[in-house]
Formats: structure tokens, sequence, C-alpha cells
């Protein structure tokens, strides 16, 4: 498999049946809402919900709600490829690597005996969902996630992108010192041909201690048209160099400071897209890669903290009928904390701190060191319980927070190993306290690479699904731009304007799972197996 010229590398057929053509799923729905051509798969489903009002007296009167969707499914998955911005970095480069280990089906040696390659730490691709029961036998029958829609299989994805660092992405993995030098010497060849294209380069936005990587960049410190054009450019060549149906462009550049949300500037759509023309400096790169992107009808994904989506961006994509979606990835401390948070307020426990610290030194936290940056990470890590903490109106009252800090610093020993103290501290029964203290070592990269998989799975699989509600005269249309689909990969879930943000990491799953179960006509898994206690 020869990398193509522009360094981008291809992908190969050999993890799922073919490029274009439907493969045959590993199950199919035997019901009369649910209809199988061969570019599409059609369904009609039921959601049913529950409507509350509020009485005069303060009281609550529920009443159940069905409301009847049609889902569109095209089958197609066509060839796909990925644009990584910050390629050059330790995501980049392990993320890449990973996919190349994998399409190869590579086996390397470690002190610890034989490494495969796998896609461990992926939903997608590491996980499953109960289909339902045996008819026979009440067993549960589970099947692999990446099975319940004709998904895009990741050793298929092309990949190519951008970094202000020239370094090729041999060199640019041995600097961010992740993977074992088994598996880099297995690689080294292919990784040597792949080059990062240049990118733009706003200093004012990153940590003045990157600037001596930046050696690979567009002319012109400020946003301007001219960039959206060029990045744009860089898009449509990759797509056509390399014979793609389409293109998904994610962020996992450095974290920018936020940007300032200034009226007249970046608050609406218009505004924006002219200050992007008269080149104001409040323009963040990774809002004008967005930009490029959206135009370019390619679904964009901010990795990082940093406030990308400024209002004008979201009303961009939304006037664009774009995908976007964001912000930061949901890795180690955090995802940790949306599962435990989730638990301890759900099993009644009055959860009063969070005291979460965190050292790592790798490039991440060399550029977390300068304070904008870090406010970024900050404002992404903290508001991650809010939403679990308002349900419960039994243990906190209206406005009532428990205590929370997050504290990053930069060790440069520590390398990709980050490290994630956190301790929990809980009011139990009659006065009692529980303290939880959780000591996380997690290898950053390796738990992010598989995310940025499953983020680009889920975009992909977004852009050919369909809907409309039973009755509508319009047409079939796609959800809306804002993907919080994405939520579970995600520290601070982006939703379209006005709705609510849900942080709990079983929620998230449950919305995946449920949309993609509703997609083939299945109603979600309510787990109440009544089949099993009623006799
Ligand atoms: P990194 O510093 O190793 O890589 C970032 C790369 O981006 C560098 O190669 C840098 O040269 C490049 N870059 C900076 N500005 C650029 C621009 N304008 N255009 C193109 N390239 C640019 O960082 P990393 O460890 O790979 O993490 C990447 C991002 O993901 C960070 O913002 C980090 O906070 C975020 N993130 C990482 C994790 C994780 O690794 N577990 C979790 C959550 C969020």
């Amino acid at each position: 498999m020869a990398p193509h010229a522009n360094g981008a590398v291809n992908g190969s057929a050999n993890g799922s049946a073919g490029q274009t053509a439907a493969a045959a799923p590993l199950f199919t729905v035997n019901s009369p809402d649910v209809v199988y051509t061969d570019d599409e798969i059609r369904s009609k489903y039921v959601y049913h919900t529950t409507a509350v009002t509020r009485t005069a007296d303060n009281k609550f009167v529920a009443a159940p709600k069905a409301e009847t969707y049609h889902f569109k499914v095209n089958r197609k998955v066509g060839k796909v490829g990925v644009m990584l911005v910050g390629w050059g970095g330790n995501n980049g480069t392990t993320v890449t690597a990973g996919l190349l280990a994998n399409r190869r089906g590579l086996v390397w040696d470690t002190r610890e005996g034989k490494q495969e390659a796998n896609y461990y730490g992926s939903v997608i691709m590491g996980s499953t969902i109960k289909l339902g029961a045996d008819a026979k036998t009440g067993e549960d029958i589970n099947v692999p996630f990446h099975d319940m829609l004709p998904m895009v299989h990741p050793n298929d994805l092309v990949v190519g992108g951008w970094d202000i660092s020239s370094m090729n992405l041999a060199d640019a993995m041995d600097r961010a010192a992740v993977l074992e030098p088994s598996l880099k010497e297995l690689i080294r060849k292919e990784m040597a041909e792949m080059k990062p294209l240049p990118s733009i380069y706003y200093p004012d936005f990153i940590a003045a201690n990157q600037e001596a990587r930046a050696d690979n960049v567009i002319p012109g410190s400020k946003a301007s048209w001219d960039h959206v054009e060029h990045l744009r450019n860089d898009i449509r060549e990759f797509k056509a160099k390399n014979g793609l149906d389409k293109v998904i462009v994610l962020w996992t550049a450095n974290t920018e400071r936020y940007a300032d949300i200034l009226p007249g500037v970046n608050d609406t759509a218009d505004n924006l897209i002219n200050s992007i023309k008269n080149g104001h400096e409040e323009v963040a790169p990774s809002t004008v890669f967005a930009v490029a992107s959206i135009l370019e009808n390619a679904p964009f994904i901010n990795g990082s903290p940093q406030n990308t989506f400024v209002p004008g961006a979201v009303e961009f994509a939304e006037k664009n009928n774009a995908f976007i979606g964001g912000d930061d990835f949901k890795s180690g401390q955090t995802k940790m904390k949306s599962a435990l948070v989730d638990f301890l307020i759900n099993a009644g426990i009055k959860l009063t701190s969070i005291a979460s610290y965190n050292h790592l030194g790798n490039n991440d936290g060399m550029n977390l060191s300068s304070q904008k940056q870090f406010r970024s990470k900050e404002i992404s890590k903290s508001n991650v319980v809010d939403d679990m903490v308002a349900a419960n109106t039994v243990l906190y009252k209206k406005g009532e927070h428990p205590d929370h800090t997050v504290v990053i610093k930069y060790m440069p020993a520590v390398g990709d190993n980050k490290r994630a103290l956190d301790e929990y501290y809980a009011q139990i029964f009659c006065g009692g306290h529980q303290t939880i203290s959780i000591f996380n070592v997690c290898e950053d990269s390796l738990l992010a690479s598989p995310l940025i998989i499953d983020l680009v799975i889920v975009a992909e699989m977004m852009t050919r699904i369909s809907w409309k509600k039973e009755g509508a005269t319009d047409d079939f249309k796609g959800f809306h731009s804002v993907l919080s689909v994405l939520s579970y990969m995600l520290k601070a879930p982006m939703t379209p304007p006005g709705t609510p943000v849900v942080n709990a990491l079983n929620k998230q799953r449950a919305a995946l799972t449920n949309i993609f179960r509703a997609c083939v006509g299945l109603q979600p898994e309510n787990d109440m197996t009544l089949e099993h206690k009623l006799f």
C-alpha cells in the first residue's frame, strides 16, 4: 500500500467488504416497518416520550406521547478520508500509526510478549450492543456496535492533514514518544512518506512555547479569506487525489485560547465572515478551519477545548446544512468523572466536592502551561457534572453545586503518561462521609486515538441518515448541524442552540445506540427483562 504523493495514507479494503457496495449486514430486521433496498434501509419508528405539565398547585401530570418518524439510511458508505489539523502531534501520529498497524494486522514485540494491533478504547470498534433475546432460549444476543448500521471501517480510512511543524510523520512519532520502538520500525517507511500540509498559524492563539516548531506555515498571521480559500483547496485536492466521496476534518492541534465573543465580530454568521475578510484579530485558526470545512461540506469536529464554534460559526454551519461537533476529546479523567458522578448522584449519595489534579509531560502539557490555554481546558473540564446535579432535586437545592476544582501541571519527565488524581467527597447516611480517591495513569494519546476514530465513523454515518415526521409534506432531511450524538466522545459536548446538554456517560451512550436502533426500526433496549420476571 503506497502512500499517496501528497503524503496521505491510502486505505485498503481489507477491513470491510468493499468501499461502495452495500455489504451483507450481520442482522436484518423482520418487520413491516423496515424495508431494505440495495441502496437504503427505510424504517418507520414510533418515538415514545412522556409530556409533563405542571399544575397550579405545583404538582405534575404526565402523559405518554407517541410521534412517528421515518428514517432513511444510505447503505453506500463510499470512500472516506479524514484530514487532521495537528497531524504531526501526539494524537495525529498515534492514530495514523494505529490505523496502519490495524490495516496490516501487525504484531510486534514488547517486553511483555507479542502485541497485536487492535481497536480497544473505541466504542464503535470495541463494544457490543444487545440486539435482543434469542427467540428460543431467551439468551441475550449481542452484536458489535460497528454492525448496527453500515459504517465505514477504520481500516479503510484515508488519512492526511496539516501541521505548523513540517516534520514527517516518522520523525514526529519519535518526537511524540508514545509507541513501542518495535512497532515504529514496522511502519517507519510509510510514516516517513507522510508529510503534513502547511497550516495557518496565528501566534497569539497558542502558547508562545510552540513557536519553535512552527516551520510549516501559510503566510499571514491573522485570519483572511485567502486562508479560507487555501484550506478549501487543500480539502478539494485531497479528495480528488485520493478519489474520495467525502472528507471529515478534525482539529487535534494545540489548545487555543478562548476567542472573545464580540458583537459585530463573531456573533452572527455574516459578521464572522466579514471579520475573516477584514482580518479581525479575534478569529482563531480553528474557526477559519471550521468555515473552510463547512464550505466544502466536510463535517468539522473540534477535539480541543477552545470555543472554535463561536455563535457566528454555529449559524454559518446551520445556514450551509453542514455538520459540526465538539468540543474536546473525553478520554481520561473526565470520562471517569462523567461515569462516576452519574453513579454517585443516581445512587442518592450527595457529592459535595471534586478535586481534580493532573500532571502530564507531552507537548499538550507544555502548551497548557500557558495561562490562557489552560483556561480553555479549565472551562471545558468544569461543567461536566452540572446536568447530573441539577437533575437531583432531592439532594441539591436550586443553584447548589458540589465544589469542583481542576489543576493541570506540566511535568516533562512523565511524557504522554498523564497522571490524574481525583478526590470525590460525599455525604452519606445521617452525617457520614465517603471519600473516593482515584489515581488514573493514562497514556493520553492511546486513549484519544480511538476517540478520533469513533468521532470520524459516527460523523460520517450521520451524513447518510435522514428523517421526516409522519404526515409532513417536506422531504427527508439530515439531523441538525450540531452533532450532539457525538457527546459520548467529547468533554464539553455541543448541542443545537437552546437545547439541553447531557454529560452523563450512560445517557450519552444510550442516545447513540438508540438513534442507531431507531434507524433500523428497533425500540430502545429497556432492560426490563419482563420475560424473566413474569411467569
Ligand atoms: P500535540 O501538542 O502533541 O499536537 C498538536 C499538534 O498541533 C502539534 O504538532 C502542533 O504543531 C500542531 N498545531 C498547532 N497549531 C496548529 C495549527 N494552527 N494548524 C495545524 N497544526 C497546528 O497535542 P496532542 O497531545 O496531540 O493533543 C492535541 C489536542 O487534543 C490538544 O488540544 C489537547 O488538549 C486535545 N486533547 C487531547 C486529549 C488526549 O490526548 N487524551 C484529550 C482531550 C483533548
